[in-house]
């Protein structure tokens, strides 16, 4: 019978960037995942989907040595405002000393440098998936009739894993009756390697992409818009964004083709099963998209994993750590929930009075530095906030 001592499955960045750090630990580690797909390249020739990774996220793939030749685009500042409101706030990075708030990245483009590498560095399976699991054995049977072994089991199969619906593990699904509608569009004025955050009707966000005039639109929309949204020609979604945007970064020359996804905030029950299964990124946790944390969070579950497995698997020892590191993991998940929730919920009043203090609120925070440096520094990974283990 084969044997690891760590089997990942999954292959999205949060189980390739986990393989990659277990292997350079000396942790023998099997990979199991679907083979490589294609982006979903627009006409402008670049994967319609995006990500923004924090500095520290970035900095840690780095560090094992990853994702050092993937394109990537520094955003030095960022500008949030609200569409009924009168002011805006700004998020600078040199406000906390450093150049970037965070990368954006063309998804695909990271997927394919990760599982590159690790086609390099251990073993991946790409032909078979895992259809049983021995919870008791220590054992995965692979649907082509093969069993391996592993002292643990770390599964990262995104939001719909089989294996943890095949372990049973309950998954509280907040569905947010609302669809991200994805996209790229290019600015007569270029982006200046600012990001813009516009709430209103959903939030919708342009993030710099590489090129100094391209930007991917991400737009989280109540369900009842995205057919109307969807079905609007090129030229006339242009001009949408434009009604939007046009007063703070001027005018678009071009918008790509538009993909969607459905929004859903879940958390499963339980991080950790019988003391040898772990969830890890969107199989034990989903969040809004709106300050772009789900990758992030996910990396996080990761570089923490990676540190505790670094003294060996002596069962007596791990067990607990293994059961702590869990526990912490479900809270931080937790809380980043409660924060999108708030903030969605915050941005989506109407009335005169909520208006007014929200606008007031926002005037107020913006002339706060010390506050706005606390947000970024949660933002970018390095906040009091972000450092509970
Ligand atoms: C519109 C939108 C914008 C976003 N923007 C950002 C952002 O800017 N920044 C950010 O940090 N996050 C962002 N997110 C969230 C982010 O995309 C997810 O959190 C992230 O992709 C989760 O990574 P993962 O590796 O956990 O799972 P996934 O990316 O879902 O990967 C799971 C992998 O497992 C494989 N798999 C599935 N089932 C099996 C199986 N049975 N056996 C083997 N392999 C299997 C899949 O093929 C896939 O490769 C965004 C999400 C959305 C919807």
């Amino acid at each position: 019978m084969v044997e690891y001592e760590v089997i990942v499955s999954g292959g999205g960045i949060t189980g390739l960037a986990t393989a990659i750090g277990l292997c350079q630990r000396d942790v023998s580690t099997l990979l199991i995942t679907d083979p490589l797909t294609k982006p979903k390249r627009g006409n402008f020739g670049l994967d319609l989907r995006t990500l923004a990774l924090s500095t520290v996220s970035t900095d840690w793939l780095y560090k094992l040595e990853l994702a050092k030749t993937t394109p990537r685009q520094r955003i030095e500042s960022m500008r949030v405002w609200e569409a009924r409101g009168a002011t805006y706030i700004d998020f600078n990075a040199t406000s906390v000393g450093t150049n970037a708030l965070a990368w954006t990245y063309e998804h695909q483009s990271l997927v394919a440098e990760l599982y590159t590498q690790c086609t390099k560095k251990l073993d991946v399976r790409s032909d078979s998936k895992i259809s049983k699991i021995d919870k008791n054995q220590r054992s995965v049977t692979m649907n082509n009739g093969e069993t391996i072994t592993c002292k643990l089991l770390v599964i990262a199969e995104g939001a719909q894993s089989f294996s943890r619906k095949m372990l049973g593990v309950p998954w509280r699904r907040h569905d947010l009756k609302q669809r991200a509608i994805v996209t790229l569009a290019r600015l007569v004025e270029g982006h200046k390697n600012i990001a813009f955050q516009r709430f209103g009707d959903g939030v919708c966000a342009l993030l710099p992409m590489q090129d100094a005039d391209v930007v991917s639109v991400i737009w989280s929309v109540p369900e009842k818009y995205v057919q109307e949204l969807v079905n609007l020609s090129d030229e006339d979604f242009k001009m949408r964004l434009e009604s939007q945007f046009a007063v703070i970064c001027g005018e678009f020359t071009a918008v790509d083709r538009r993909v969607n996804f459905p929004l859903e905030q879940s958390l499963a029950d339980q991080f950790l099963l019988r003391e040898w299964i772990v969830l890890l990124g969107d199989s034990a946790h989903t969040l809004h998209p709106l300050a772009g944390q789900g990758v992030n969070l996910g990396l996080e579950d990761a570089r923490q994993l990676i540190a505790i497995l670094k003294g060996g698997f002596d069962s007596r020892s791990i067990q607990p750590t293994l059961r702590h590191y869990a526990a912490r993991r479900r809270v931080r998940a937790q809380l980043l929930q409660r924060a999108m929730t708030f903030f969605d919920a915050t941005w989506s009043w109407c009335s005169p009075t909520t208006r007014w203090l929200r606008n007031t609120g926002t005037r107020r925070f913006n002339n706060c530095d010390f506050l706005k440096e606390q947000v970024i520094r949660e933002a970018m990974g390095i906040g009091p906030l972000a450092k509970i283990r």
